[in-house]
């Protein structure tokens, strides 16, 4: 594979770019000091320069000096992500670019809360939120509606949060917009949003509105009493925040309106732990998640979800969102969303509405593969072209159709090559920003007839975080203007990362044949992207425990432990485990037939421990260094490592 492109982007396993990396940054960091110079350069130094040759300033130097040398040597025994030996998590090596951005940047050290404290970085964010908007299909213009915003996070958890915080202010407005109504006894305005108008409209209507409805209601009938009862906004405004679930608390709020049952969070049982995380934070509950069940192929099955939709719709059951993930964190598997968002339409239809979030922390830059130059989508067969089994027609159509959903989660530190500390969360709708105002003393000031005008640059109020880095934001920026989020550009940082997974597919594949006779290799499901999980079980052995240990045993050769440097491991990866909770008894019995197990041991709760077991232990690598098959300079890495994985299989063996 030719990866010459790349060349420019990374300091590189070897540190061969040192020297531009040294280059530029050693002039940036000139420059800001002559920035610091050129501010009041007519006000004499603060520091003496004689400051220098006192005991006590030697003594604090030779400190700082030695604390930091004691760091850099306690920190040789990091992981090497940037090594092509490292095949483990979501790390590798660093976009070059971003990351001379966010270290320079943290010299200025702006705070992305507000323009006031940020008078560059707030303003780059934003511009990485239309950046992220666009590469996801989201309309970005503001004479168009919906008009999509974003910002970044400190990771996907936050942003996940995030979504349904949003979630939940939208679904119960409504409902303290009606209360209001009716506690005031003021008219309202006809509209065709409900089917009823506000002052007929059940609460099951109400609770069933999609976030551009609630919006728009909201503005209706704002403006419509801004004009009937000019003296009166004060009071009226006041009081539909204090209905409103997130002034009473969940609590009260379901206590006073009794109709408004808890609401659910539907999300495929291979979600990251981060939602159930999500759902103690807000409040909802663990117990109001619901895991969706997943196919074979690790992917959520939407005719299960459809079932989940008709009782719920039958029933009466609220359900505030359904989560669909754009490659999961164990698998890199694709959920269906382009059928997540078809049985959406479908339940609308039948007044059973949810917001749909799409959770790509993983895998939200695949969005940049199938994404012109010009904004437009490129078509699945000239996709095709460029790869030997990507995309499948399914996982194209999911990734095309991202555009269509109310919110997406994003992981610059991940798939973007950035340093830790950047996520991101980008919603169709940036009116939605209005039910999440912090109402401090100042922001009142604003003109209220002029209220379409969201200050934007005043981020800490419509975000979870307060106080954040600008850095984050710089990184991020300067990335997506070095390589856009286009497949030309950073789509073909991206697509390496495919077609080396395609290669380290094949490889495994012609493993499985060399050692047919002494072990049952297999893939457990077929990858959608750049994520290969591995399942291996001895010739012979039909029994789950031992098949585990026998992997276990492999593993303990590619794991970072304590009491071994990292750097003389020969290969790092990670594992993970097929849960027996997590899949259908058919797809159980399936798995076991291909690695020819005793199937009635494979069980969700372990009663005899000895030989049950509740999951399968699987090798799982993540393919995204940049130099893992770089044939034509350096090592096949992939090779390499299929080659120690043969030896360390015939040793366990023996
Ligand atoms: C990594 C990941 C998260 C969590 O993101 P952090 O950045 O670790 O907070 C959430 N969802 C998915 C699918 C992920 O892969």
């Amino acid at each position: 594979m030719n990866l010459e492109f790349l060349a420019p982007y990374f300091i590189g396993p070897y540190g061969e770019n040192n020297d531009v990396f040294e280059k530029i940054l050693t002039e940036l960091l000139r420059d800001h000091i002559y920035w610091r110079r050129n501010i009041h350069p007519e006000d004499l130094p603060a520091i003496s320069t004689f400051a220098s040759q006192s005991p006590d300033y030697q003594n604090a130097i030779a400190k700082t000096r030695s604390e930091l040398h004691k760091l850099t040597a306690d920190l040789k025994q990091s992981v090497p992500f940037f090594s092509p030996r490292y095949i483990g998590h979501m790390c590798s090596d660093l976009f070059m670019p971003g990351l001379i951005a966010q270290m320079v940047t943290t010299l200025y050290n702006p705070n992305n809360v507000s323009f006031e404290a940020a008078t560059v970085t707030v303003n780059l964010e934003l511009e990485v939120g239309k950046q992220f908007a666009t590469m996801f299909g989201f309309n970005t213009d503001p004479e168009q509606y919906p008009c999509a915003w974003g910002h970044l996070t400190s990771g996907g958890t936050v942003a996940n949060y995030e979504s349904l915080w949003n979630f939940r202010a939208a679904k119960y407005y409504p409902v303290a917009l009606a209360e209001t109504m009716n506690s005031l006894e003021l008219d309202v305005p006809n509209s065709d949003i409900l089917p009823e108008d506000l002052k007929q409209a059940s609460a099951w209507q109400l609770i069933n509105l999609s976030i551009d409805q609630v919006l728009k209601l909201r503005q209706e009938t704002l403006s419509f009493w801004a004009e009937q009862y000019p003296d009166k906004m004060d009071e009226i405004e006041e009081h539909i925040e204090n209905q409103r679930i997130e002034y009473q608390g969940m609590g009260l709020f379901y206590a006073n309106h009794w109709k408004c049952k808890q609401p659910l969070v539907l999300a495929p049982a291979s979600a990251h732990y981060s939602w159930e995380k999500a759902m103690k934070v807000m409040g909802f509950g663990a117990a109001q998640l619901v895991k969706l069940p997943i196919k074979s192929n690790m992917r959520l099955d939407t005719e299960a979800l459809d079932n989940i939709l008709a009782n719920a719709c039958a029933k009466k059951i609220p359900i505030l969102s359904c989560v669909a993930i754009m490659g999961t964190t164990e698998f890199g598997t694709i959920d269906p969303i382009h059928e997540v968002i078809q049985l959406r339409d479908k339940y609308r239809e039948k007044g059973l509405d949810f917001y749909v979030h799409v959770d790509a922390a993983w895998g939200g830059y695949l969005s940049s593969l199938f994404r012109d130059e010009d904004g437009s989508t490129i078509s699945h067969r000239e996709a095709l072209s460029m790869y030997q089994y990507f995309p499948s027609e399914e996982v194209y159509n999911s990734i095309t159709s991202v555009g269509k959903v109310d919110s997406v989660t994003i992981d610059p530190h991940k798939l973007g090559y950035l340093p830790f500390g950047a996520g991101g969360f980008i919603a169709k709708n940036r009116e939605i920003t209005k039910l999440l105002t912090q109402k401090a003393p100042y922001v009142f000031e604003e003109d209220k007839k002029n209220e379409a005008t969201v200050q934007f640059d005043k981020l800490g109020q419509y975000i979870l975080e307060g106080s954040k880095p600008g850095s984050m934001a710089a990184a991020s920026y300067v990335t997506n203007k070095v390589l856009p989020l286009d497949y030309k550009n950073f789509g073909r940082l991206i697509k390496q990362t495919i077609k080396t997974a395609e290669y380290f597919f094949d490889k495994i594949h012609q493993l499985k044949e060399k050692l047919s006779d002494k072990v049952n290799i297999c893939l457990p499901y077929t990858p959608d992207t750049n994520l290969i999980c591995i399942a291996i079980n001895p010739i012979g052995n039909r029994s789950i425990t031992y098949m585990n240990e026998f992997s276990n045993g492999l593993y303990n050769h590619l794991k970072i432990q304590k009491g071994i440097a990292p750097k003389n491991q020969r290969f790092i990866g990670s594992n993970t485990y097929l849960l027996r909770s997590n899949v259908s008894d058919k797809h159980a019995s399936q798995l076991c037939e291909m690695l020819n197990l005793d199937a009635t041991n494979f069980v969700k709760h372990i009663h005899n421990d000895a030989t049950e077991s509740d999951k399968v232990f699987l090798l799982r690598h993540t393919i995204m260094n940049p130099w893992l098959t770089d044939t034509s300079n350096g090592d096949d890495y992939i090779t390499m490592y299929c080659d120690y994985l043969e030896s360390l299989i015939l040793k366990q063996l023996r």
